[in-house]
């Protein structure tokens, strides 16, 4: 298999770290950093946040990969440039996934971010334990984290909704679908967990007029993208007493800028974008399997539809 892979972030250190592994896994596979004598014949580009000359400087690319699930850090020059265009799929981020919003759920359901509050003013407060049941949580997003993180709650004994684009059947999560569907969805959810992709039809969807929708103390968790919140109409959510608070780990700027108010928001939880990711060496085995497969000309794995963006 000749496929030689350009390594192409937006941080040398990671891209170095990736080649690194490649070269160590994959001795066969060329692997690059930009700039290397012999990258320019690369047809493969895996990437995160790459320059949007990209394909000037290396037009020789027939495949423009993520190396994470994501592809809207790919930038729309490089999503509309005609290439296909791969994701990283990998059964251990969906693991991580489901233990990161389980400690979300718990947090509100046992409600410790209550006790941390009462814990800085020493103050002895018990709550009523809330049951699993009477917990209902709502997914905006059913694919490959959301249908398998919902379906595990719901078989843990939380009542599950969720919402996607088409219709879906989930294993006792009640599902919805379109504009009406995310409506019932907000008005009977204690917990809305977005895990949607980041799109135009996507973009600020979490905003005054859904939360408005969610039922008084209710509670936000974005594991999806920064851009999907609207983060003053959170905060004035917020502070209004109308939502309970948030976690979030995922921001319109990252790292999260010092003066950004969400960081003093009374209720809002930060992650640094940690809730999951792929296992290295995963990265890589899909890449290289990709890899294969184009100079084959055979389907890819995980390919995103052009048109819907992910
Ligand atoms: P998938 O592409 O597998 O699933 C996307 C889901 O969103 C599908 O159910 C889809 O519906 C639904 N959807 C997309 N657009 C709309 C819309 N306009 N209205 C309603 N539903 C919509 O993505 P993944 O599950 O693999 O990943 C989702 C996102 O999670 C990633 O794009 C990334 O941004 C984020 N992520 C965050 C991480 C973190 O650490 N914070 C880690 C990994 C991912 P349908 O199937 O009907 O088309």
């Amino acid at each position: 298999m000749s496929a030689a892979i350009l390594f192409a972030t937006n941080t040398p250190k990671y891209s170095s770290f990736l080649v690194n592994l490649c070269r160590e896994l994959y001795p066969d596979v060329k692997a690059f950093l930009p700039g290397e004598p012999g990258a320019e014949n690369a047809q493969i580009a895996a990437c995160w946040a790459p320059d949007q000359d990209l394909l000037i400087e290396y037009p020789n690319i027939k495949l423009i990969h993520s190396v994470a699930a994501g592809v809207d850090h790919l930038g729309e020059t490089l999503l509309t440039a005609g290439l296909p265009v791969c994701r990283v799929v990998d059964d251990g981020q969906k693991i991580g996934m489901f233990e990161y919003i389980l400690y979300g759920i718990l947090n509100v359901q046992r409600n410790f971010d209550k006790a941390i509050q009462e814990q800085s003013i020493k103050n002895w407060q018990r709550y009523p334990i809330r049951k699993k049941k009477d917990i209902r949580i709502g997914f905006l997003g059913l694919g490959e984290l959301g249908g398998y993180v919902s379906s595990q709650l719901a078989a843990f004994g939380y009542s599950v909704y969720g919402w996607s684009r088409t219709k879906k059947f989930l294993q006792d999560v009640h599902c919805y679908f379109g504009e009406d569907g995310l409506d019932s969805l907000l008005e009977q959810s204690d917990i809305v967990v977005n895990i949607l992709p980041l799109n135009a039809s996507t973009q600020g969807i979490l905003n005054a007029q859904v939360f408005n929708k969610m039922p008084e103390g209710s509670y936000l968790i974005n594991c999806g993208r920064g851009d999907h919140l609207v983060e003053a109409d959170l905060i004035q959510a917020i502070e209004s007493g109308h939502l309970r608070g948030a976690l979030l780990d995922v921001f319109s700027v990252e790292p999260l800028p010092e003066n950004n108010p969400l960081w003093t928001t009374q209720g809002v939880s930060i992650t640094p974008h940690v809730a999951s990711d792929a296992s290295k060496p995963e990265i890589i085995h899909q890449l290289v399997d990709n890899a294969k497969k184009l100079a084959a000309e055979e389907r890819l794995n995980n390919q995103i539809n052009p048109t819907l963006g992910y």
